[in-house]
């Protein structure tokens, strides 16, 4: 078997992000040593009782000392406190990465408080399920689907070679890997992920706060479209939370041309426009269809499991 890419990972937050990649590093021999450091006692014991690392803490300082690459899994405000925990005790050239769903925010963060001597290189897997905590992981979660890396410009050759060095870790997950600027990351996720969200919270809510003057119609009917809005709904609130502070400019920009398209579609059923909506329908539905062809559609490429795309 070839060496492992690195000598020693340390993956600080063990949900379902970090289980995940902790499964799929031990599965592939990525690394010569897994350490875990999380600060729920309740996650530790699972991840112990699931074996997923060889070393598992509650002190980020203990459990980032000596690795060469050190991935932050927590959510997205809890970025910056889990960095300055761990920036005195990372070692120089260590390559420091995160899964973050906002880029923008969590690169500041993270370059503020590291030192100056190591490789910060912010990333996101676009690949996630409703579902968290490090029972819900699974080591094939990212194969087949993207891994968004948004490193800072550098003409460091060092940086370059800690780049391609975190590259093949991803594609070594199973993953296809993508390098874009942090801005226009946090703008394609607030149309591709982070509206959709939105829009299914908001009408989960509206649908249960109609609950009352339907007396229960609402949820005993609920046929497809619906049901697909509930799954996307039970998504983690700490997540989510986090991640519309986190990327608010984004989020609202798109919400705004999202409002304009809702009042033009119904200005379309006032006026009884039926052309219109003809030919909205027959365009989403091609859209629907491409995203099949580039194989980014659930059922044939999950392993049987529902993924959502954070
Ligand atoms: P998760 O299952 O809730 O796991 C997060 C873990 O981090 C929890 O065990 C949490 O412990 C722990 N934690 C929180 N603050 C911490 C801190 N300061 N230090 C150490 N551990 C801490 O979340 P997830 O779904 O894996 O998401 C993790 C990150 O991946 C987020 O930034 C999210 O935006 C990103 N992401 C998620 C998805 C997805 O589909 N879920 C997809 C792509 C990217 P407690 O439970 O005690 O808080």
């Amino acid at each position: 078997m070839a060496a492992p890419l690195f000598e020693r990972l340390t993956i600080i937050g063990c949900g379902l992000i970090g289980s995940s990649i902790a499964r799929a590093a031990r599965r592939h021999g990525l690394a010569g040593e897994i350490i875990v450091a999380d600060l729920s006692k309740q996650v530790r014991e699972r991840a112990a009782a699931l074996n997923l690392a060889d070393r598992i803490t509650a002190d980020i300082a203990e459990g980032v000392a000596g690795a060469d690459l050190v991935i932050f899994a927590v959510p997205v405000l809890a970025m910056e406190a889990a960095m300055i925990a761990a920036a005195a005790h990372l070692r120089p050239g260590a390559i420091i990465t995160d899964v973050g769903s906002v880029k923008g925010s969590v690169t500041d963060a993270l370059t503020a408080a590291a030192p100056s001597d190591v490789f910060v290189i912010p990333g996101h897997p676009i690949a996630g399920t409703e579902h968290s905590g490090p029972d819900a992981g699974f080591a094939e979660l990212f194969e087949g689907r993207w891994t968004i890396l948004t490193p800072l410009v550098s003409d460091d050759p060092d940086h370059a070679e800690a780049l391609a060095r975190l590259t093949a870790f991803w594609l070594a997950l199973g993953a296809q890997v993508e390098v874009m600027d942090a801005a226009h990351h946090d703008l394609v996720l607030a149309v591709t992920s982070h509206l959709p969200h939105l829009i299914a919270y908001n009408i989960v809510g509206t649908a249960a706060d109609l609950e009352g003057v339907t007396e229960g119609e609402v949820m005993k009917y609920a046929a497809g479209g619906f049901r697909d809005f509930t799954r996307i709904a039970a998504s983690d609130p700490t997540m989510w939370r986090d991640i519309f502070v986190a990327n608010r400019e984004a989020v609202l920009e798109v919400l705004g041309r999202f409002t304009e398209d809702l009042q033009a579609l119904q200005r379309a059923i006032r006026w009884g426009e039926a052309d219109r909506l003809h030919s909205l329908f027959t365009r989403t539905r091609e859209i629907r269809r491409g995203v099949i062809d580039l194989g980014q559609d659930s059922p044939e490429s999950n392993f049987g499991r529902d993924r959502g795309r954070h």
